[in-house]
């Protein structure tokens, strides 16, 4: 693989970033990887584990020279970062971006982006529950989208050099609207996750049940919840109160589609169950066939043995 570019700087050094190093290596995209993370311990862990040919203890020494940018944090600081590393951005360098919401991002970022420095933002629709410098592996984007958010106006060419970078990782790359990306993860990403937290919150409610037989019998459905709900909660926070509009208008519909079933439930409408289960069931056809999961009874659990 060829080098995309000669200097490439993380900022922020948790799953996504550290994954971001481990990709960048494997394929050999950059020259050399710079990063910095917020706290001491997260740079030490960093430095020890060979994350980063070079991790700063500031994130404008990080960007210095770079010819790349990632802001790998939680969506509620990334203005904060910006604005902070603003001042030493190298004419012609690229900014960009990992956050889980754009709209608020570009609002957030834009205004610091110096004259002649591209800003791109970027959304990787891969992850796990797991966070922090040690979580991430080289092969987390490997067949996943990621998605760039080009605002108008942005030189083709910067985009079309992230964009082979982000192939260069092993992902397939789409071009998006900012809009359009927040009301699309909502129905995929963010509102699932609000409802696997509620569901694991009743469950804990729910003193009928003891916490014994909860994890007990988890497997019949609610051990999926368990692992969506068991992530980030600085992350997550931040996303809900950034695409507040796209998540509440999807939670509408949800909660309007949860009163159709209960009311099919309690009028014993076994067709309308019935129908709605079949056309669910075609999606999930769908994802397995688009590559993006695994048939494998049990998502595979059994044969990984966890
Ligand atoms: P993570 O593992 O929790 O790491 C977050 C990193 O940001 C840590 O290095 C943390 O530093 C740093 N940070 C937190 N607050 C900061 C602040 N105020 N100033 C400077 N640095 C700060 O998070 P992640 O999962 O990699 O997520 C990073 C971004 O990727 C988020 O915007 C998220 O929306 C997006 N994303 C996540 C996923 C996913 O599934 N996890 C998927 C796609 C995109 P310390 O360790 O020193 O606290």
């Amino acid at each position: 693989m060829t080098q995309v570019y000669d200097r490439v700087a993380l900022i922020g050094l948790g799953l996504i970033a550290s994954s971001m190093f481990w990709a960048i290596k494997r394929a050999g995209l950059a020259g050399e990887v710079t990063g910095y993370a917020r706290s001491h311990a997260t740079r030490e862990t960093a430095r020890k584990i060979g994350l980063c040919d070079r991790v700063c203890d500031t994130a404008q020494e990080a960007v210095k020279g770079a010819d790349l940018v990632v802001l790998c944090v939680p969506v509620g600081v990334m203005g904060a970062v910006a604005a902070d590393i603003a001042p030493v951005l190298k004419p012609g360098a690229t900014v960009s971006d990992v956050g889980s919401v754009k709209r608020h991002v570009i609002e957030a970022v834009s205004p610091h982006i110096p004259d002649g420095v591209h800003f791109i933002p970027a959304h990787p629709l891969a992850g796990t529950e797991h966070s922090g410098p040690e979580a991430g592996f080289a092969e987390l984007f490997d067949n996943r989208w990621c998605l760039l958010v080009p605002v108008e106006g942005t030189d083709p060419e910067a985009v079309a050099q992230l964009r082979a970078l982000w192939e260069g990782m092993g992902s397939n790359v789409d071009e998006m609207d900012a809009d359009h990306h927040d009301l699309v993860l909502a129905v995929t990403s963010h509102a699932p996750h609000l409802i696997a937290y509620t569901m694991v919150g009743v469950a804990d409610d729910l003193r009928r049940v003891t916490d014994s037989e909860v994890i007990k019998y988890s497997a019949a459905g609610f051990r999926d919840f368990t692992r969506i709900a068991a992530s980030d909660p600085t992350m997550w926070r931040d996303v809900f109160l950034t695409n507040k509009d796209a998540t509440l208008e999807i939670l509408g519909r949800f909660t309007e589609e949860l009163f159709a079933l209960q009311r099919a439930i309690r009028t014993g409408d076994g067709d309308q169950l019935f129908d709605y289960f079949t056309r669910t069931r075609a999606i999930r056809r769908g994802i397995i066939d688009a590559g993006q999961d695994t048939d494998a009874p049990d998502f595979g659990r059994g044969k990984a043995g966890s």
